[in-house]
């Protein structure tokens, strides 16, 4: 048995390097707009909890692919707690060598950064989100746009080389104008790569339920779809290149961790709501950290949700994740993952997505290799996905 982690395992026994994710199940505030797993930061529960993640940690044997702490919010740790983590994750070994931590702006302060420099860290994600005060204010974020741009001046200032910055565009009120001067101010900063999401509207959140009230009106799709074209066109000309349909990256800073995930290669995921996907597994924990904890404590299994993906799904999902990348989808790299011909296994579905101007074949000379996404299908990719599945 490869991997001994679901229930109360004596060790994780780590074969193939997948990725390791962590999720942080704290926030200072809830934001409107969010539906990731987290509640509100308390000191105890965070010690009580970390101390969970960490002799779970030390159960990890083997190499890992990467390391990404995300959550929540992953500052909002008190130091001496996030230090004792980092100084759990520092021995293991990363074969790509990349490790992520989340941090918003208005929780990362410089003992935390020369923190994670000691202690392994290697790439920072900042969750800047915007740097305009009042899209900030909109979206229920604790920080400034001044507070924001601070941070990522620190992280570098103190020897970050690989620093990300998040920007949600599709504000209800937002322009295509203000929008592109948050770009041209965001590609001033000393970053290595940007995430740019559209703001969507979840269920269950406040935000979701004031646009049922009708007193948020969210924009037109041609406007964030101008929008999205506009990031792509203006990181494009200061270097940072579109990689996959929300992220773009200086050459070499592509987020090595991300990319496993659109390889659909596998990946363990520790503490609530984190997904693993192990030995064509997929597995959800639950989705509420006491009870996390309490089925931590008592040896029980952490998960909510597990599937056993045949491999029809499985190449199927690997087509659907992966054309998602500005490379697209090789022919021999497909057969070679899965097993499938992907001509004949997407035979209707391919056919129709040329057609209909979204994706284009890629070719060496006279020989298809390979299927890729055009700018149509840059934004309507969950379409093509969807088709794909
Ligand atoms: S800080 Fe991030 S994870 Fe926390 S509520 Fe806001 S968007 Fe969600």
């Amino acid at each position: 048995m490869p991997y001994l982690f679901y229930g109360a395992p004596s060790s994780i026994i780590v074969r193939m390097g997948p990725a390791l994710y962590i999720h942080i199940p704290f926030c200072k505030r809830k934001c409107i707009y969010c539906n990731f797993y987290s509640r509100i930061y308390d000191a105890a529960s965070a010690s009580a909890f970390t101390d969970i993640l960490i002799s779970q940690v030390e159960r990890i044997k083997g190499p890992l692919h990467s390391i990404y702490i995300g959550g929540g919010t992953p500052s909002a740790l008190d130091r001496k707690i996030f230090e004792k983590l980092l100084a759990r994750l520092k021995d293991l070994t990363i074969s790509s060598g990349e490790f992520t931590v989340e941090v918003n702006p208005e929780s990362l302060d410089d003992e935390k950064i020369k923190t994670m420099l000691g202690l392994g860290v290697n790439r920072l994600s900042i969750g800047t989100q915007s740097l305009d005060d009042r899209k900030l204010k909109k979206l229920g974020r604790l920080h400034s746009a001044a507070r924001a741009q601070e941070a990522v001046l620190s992280a570098h200032k103190y020897g970050f080389k690989n620093i990300s910055a998040d920007l949600i565009f599709g504000v209800w009120g937002e322009t295509p104008d203000s929008w592109k001067k948050e770009l041209d101010g965001m590609v001033r900063l000393p970053i290595d790569h940007v995430s740019c999401y559209e703001l969507t509207y979840e269920k269950g959140t406040p935000l979701y339920s004031a646009v049922l009230s009708k007193s948020v009106l969210p924009l037109d799709s041609d406007i964030t779809s101008a929008m999205y074209e506009a990031a792509i066109d203006i990181l494009g000309l200061r270097g940072f290149k579109q990689y996959e349909i929300s992220n773009f990256a200086k050459e070499g800073c592509g987020s090595k961790h991300n990319m496993n995930y659109w390889d659909n290669n596998p990946y363990i995921g520790l503490g609530p709501s984190a997904v693993s996907y192990i030995d064509g597994v997929r597995s959800r924990n639950v989705s509420d950290v006491k009870e996390y904890m309490d089925r931590a404590r008592t040896g029980r299994a952490l998960t909510e949700f597990s599937e056993k993906l045949s491999p029809l799904k499985s190449a199927k999902e690997t087509a659907a994740v992966k054309i998602r990348t500005r490379d697209g989808i090789g022919f021999d790299w497909f057969r070679a993952k899965t097993g499938f011909d992907l001509r004949e296994l997407e035979k209707k579905a391919l056919p129709k997505l040329i057609e209909d101007g979204f994706i284009k074949y890629k070719a060496e000379g006279e020989i298809q290799t390979g299927i890729c996404l055009k700018r149509k299908g840059f934004l309507f990719c969950d379409t093509v996905s969807s088709a794909l599945l």
